[in-house]
């Protein structure tokens, strides 16, 4: 039996351990999911929101709990996980108006009857998620996927497998007679490549845009496979200007730094003008950087940031920002640990990478780029400089920028005066390029968990025949 384990990373302790569930645990799981899809699928949709609602309830009894959990693991500081937690319990109301409002039935009458368009299920749907936002993300595929119809087999970050067995727990209270609806799997790599593999109706996934690639090959030739792809992005803010450059820098600071860089919107390059205001603003993000309360999820003061998800990615991303640091960026605040701590600590950290080139690639921790550019025809190109297209924001208070950034920028989260890390659940979320596939997820959801159909219907065959009258021989 291979295990698996989580742990904290402000302190190394483990916070999980269980079996990883290997090809034939992961075949028998998507075999019960398929024999338990056809009587899921033919309930009426208000027994899947009961159901719904019932785990929505389930979640709020143990919201406290399991904010714990996803801090323990994650390192993330109990404010962020709370609001976390709060998003779960607000994607069920979302995803049942969301589903009524995208997927539900129409109908619209016709000489001969009537017109109905309804949705169906695809079937058995493998959701895989990322460590980030490891209950909410998935969450946001799963609920919506369930209403629809769809059974699901889930299988949460290996990084961390406790807040995926405590979502199994609230769904099992939730699905008491259909507990097959949904499943979870524990495991790293190897399970989602069997998941991956196994005979799945979809793959809704968030994460990497390196495996998010990786499957839109695996599924070019399978177009009965649904595939909805949340990846990376190397998101651009521009900032042009700001009557308060405080203000600025805040929308600065969160963007680019807030879940200790480890959100897929956060800012990862920052575009200002090579002019007074753009050196006031670097220093104004520099000097707020400086005074950010970074600890271990349970600490008091209660820190803004926590560690990052391990000392692996702490030393993947210390490699990256040397390697810039070696094509001729300039350090305005090193990527340092911190002293005393757990090695997957790190400050926030910030480089000048103007006039050097800079590989196109995601840095998933608080690393800010910035470049100074002579005006905005340079900012957009700069901007739009990307093989991605997240999430992008504009710091201004003119209109006619903002106007060019809307019709010019290339992005699915285009912010203004607001973080890009700034979204809403009854929005859509997804991105262009290498972000993903056209298939944005939150309020989008209801699209890709269900397929129409559309039906000319009459109660009987009259009335066929005179389409053909006179144009037929005797
Ligand atoms: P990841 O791609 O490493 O892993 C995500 C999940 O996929 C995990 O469960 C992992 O075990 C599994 N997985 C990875 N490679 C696989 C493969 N080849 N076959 C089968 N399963 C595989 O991502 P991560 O490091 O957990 O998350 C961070 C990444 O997610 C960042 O790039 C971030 O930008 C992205 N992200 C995107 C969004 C979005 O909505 N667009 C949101 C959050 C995070």
């Amino acid at each position: 039996m291979t295990m698996l384990q989580s742990f904290d990373p402000a302190t190394g302790e483990t916070v999980w351990e269980g079996e990883i569930a290997g090809p034939q645990a992961v075949s028998a799981a998507l075999l019960r999911a398929r024999k338990a899809f056809p009587a899921w699928a033919a309930l009426p949709v208000a027994e899947r929101v009961a159901a719904a609602q019932r785990y929505k309830a389930a979640l709020e009894a143990r919201k406290d709990a399991i904010a714990q959990i996803i801090a323990r693991e994650t390192g993330k500081p109990m404010w962020e996980t709370r609001t976390e937690v709060a998003s779960m319990i607000g994607k069920v109301g979302l995803s049942i108006t969301a589903q009524a409002e995208r997927a539900g039935d129409r109908q619209s009458a016709m000489p001969f009857g009537q017109a109905v368009l309804r949705h169906r299920p695809h079937g058995v749907m493998a959701v895989l998620g990322p460590f980030n936002f490891p209950g909410h993300l998935p969450n946001g595929h799963i609920v919506p996927a369930l209403i629809a119809g769809n059974t699901v087999v889930f299988k949460p970050s290996e990084m961390t497998p406790a807040t995926g067995a405590a979502m199994a727990e609230c769904w099992a209270e939730a699905l008491a007679d259909h507990r097959h609806v949904f499943q979870c799997i524990q495991g790293a790599r190897e399970t989602g490549e069997a998941l991956v593999a196994g005979h799945i109706d979809g793959l809704l996934f968030t994460g990497s845009a390196g495996a998010g690639a990786h499957f839109r090959r695996i599924f070019a030739d399978r177009p009965d496979v649904i595939l909805a792809l949340e990846l990376g992005g190397n998101n651009p803010l521009i900032a042009w200007d700001s009557a308060d450059v405080d203000e600025a820098a805040s929308v600065v600071v969160q963007s680019g730094f807030i879940t200790t860089g480890q959100r897929c919107s956060c800012a990862r390059r920052l575009i200002v003008p090579d002019n007074a205001f753009g050196a006031a603003l670097v220093d104004a993000v520099a000097g707020l950087a400086d005074r950010i309360v970074i600890g271990a999820w349970n600490e008091t003061p209660e820190p803004w940031i926590g560690p990052l998800i391990s000392d692996a990615a702490a030393q993947a991303a210390k490699a990256r920002f040397a390697e810039l640091v070696e094509r001729g960026a300039k350090v305005i605040r090193p990527l340092n640990g911190v002293e005393g701590r757990s090695g997957a600590f790190v400050t926030p950290a910030i480089l000048d990478v103007t006039g050097i080139f800079v590989p196109d690639e995601e840095i998933f921790a608080p690393v800010l780029q910035i470049s100074r550019v002579p005006d905005f025809d340079a900012a957009i190109e700069a901007a739009n400089n990307t093989r991605f297209g997240l999430s992008a924001g504009l710091i201004s208070a003119d209109d006619a920028l903002w106007q060019r950034v809307l019709v010019e920028g290339r992005a699915g989260v285009v912010n203004r005066n607001r973080p890009t890390t700034g979204a809403a659940g009854s929005m859509p979320f997804g991105g262009l390029g290498e972000s993903g596939n056209h298939r944005p997820s939150a309020y989008y959801a209801a699209d890709y968990c269900a397929y129409p159909v559309a039906s000319f219907e009459a109660t009987d065959a009259s009335g066929n025949s005179g389409a053909l009258a006179g144009k037929l021989r005797a």
